[in-house]
């Protein structure tokens, strides 16, 4: 039986090692929040009390972190994953981190007799659950089919983009056209109601026209609710705004719309809003219309 090591069971994480022990996968987890690890225990994982244990008997180890840092932190220090992983073991990285630190992550990998490959992943906290995320993976060919292998276990659209790095700048590019989706969206909510229009019966014809959208399908409830209950956090939007902003000033491209959102965001943030699901964009809208008077629900 194929062992994984799965380190980071927060919101994504979780279920989709869940999925992986359902799919038959020996999966020992790790993660500094311990009621996370109990959870998976009662699932039917094993749990490991520090990243060495949980990767040294490992074939595969996921992880599922953060932020750019902490996948450092857990891939190449000391107690961490390289250090301690048998020659061969495949590394899949599921976070969403910055494009450069992939490779890098890739490249001592690959001097150390290991292999790595990015597989950061978009569906939200329901896709996670339903293992129907969108997965864009970046590595070498065969490296990658092995993950493929894994991941559709927790996901139903995985697909390779390119070298290592790609998927991270494949997962920016989803990043972009997400926060610039919900902002729209909180803008015509914002806009309709301040018309008196029955919102739910709006948002009915919109997603069936050309303004249709995931985020009217699979968001606009909890918005109209104004239930910001995370999902994905802004303070996790904002890391992948920075990410996105400075990749694309790295390549000389201008993306004046999705600087303007990372501007909004990194404000919804500045105001202590950064543990709130990231369709809060629309408290913002309110309070730049003066109609800011309801409270969010958490
Ligand atoms: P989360 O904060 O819910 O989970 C992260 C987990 O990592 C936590 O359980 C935390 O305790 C654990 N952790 C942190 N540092 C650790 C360490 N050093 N060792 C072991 N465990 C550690 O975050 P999340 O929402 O699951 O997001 C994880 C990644 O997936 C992020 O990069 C995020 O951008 C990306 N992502 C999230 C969503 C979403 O909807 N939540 C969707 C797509 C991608």
């Amino acid at each position: 039986m194929t062992v994984l090591a799965f380190i980071g069971l927060g919101i994504m994480g979780g279920p989709m090692a869940a999925n992986l022990v359902k799919a038959g996968y020996d999966v020992i987890g790790y993660d500094t929040n311990h009621s996370a690890l109990a959870s998976l225990q009662n699932l039917g994982g094993r749990s490991a009390g520090s990243i060495a244990q949980a990767v040294t008997d490992a074939d595969v180890v996921i992880t599922m972190l953060p932020d750019s840092p902490d996948v450092q932190a857990v891939a190449l220090g000391e107690e961490g994953i390289y250090a301690n992983a048998r020659a061969g073991t495949l590394h899949i990285d599921c976070s969403s981190i910055r494009p450069d630190i992939a490779q890098q992550l890739a490249r001592r990998a690959t001097d150390l007799g290991l292999r790595a490959v990015d597989a950061p992943v978009s569906g939200g906290e329901v896709g996670a659950i339903e293992a129907l995320l969108s997965i864009m993976v970046g590595g070498q060919p065969d490296d990658v089919s092995e993950a493929q292998q894994i991941l559709q276990h927790v996901g139903s659209t995985i697909v390779h983009v390119g070298p290592h790095g790609a998927g991270q700048t494949v997962k920016a590019a989803n990043q972009l056209i997400v926060a610039g989706t919900i902002q729209l969206v909180a803008e015509a909510i914002v806009f309709l109601e301040a018309y008196g229009v029955d919102t739910t019966a709006a948002v009915k014809v919109l997603a069936g026209g050309l303004a249709g959208n995931a985020i009217l399908d699979r968001k606009v409830t909890s918005m109209l609710q104004r239930d910001f209950t995370p999902g994905f956090r802004i303070d996790l939007h904002h890391k992948d705004m920075g990410i996105l902003t400075s990749a694309a000033r790295d390549a000389g491209v201008i993306i004046p719309l999705g600087s303007h959102v990372a501007q909004l965001i990194a404000s919804l943030r500045a105001s202590g809003h950064g543990q709130l699901d990231h369709t809060a964009l629309l408290l913002l809208v309110e309070r730049l219309s003066g109609r800011d008077l309801q409270s969010a629900k958490v």
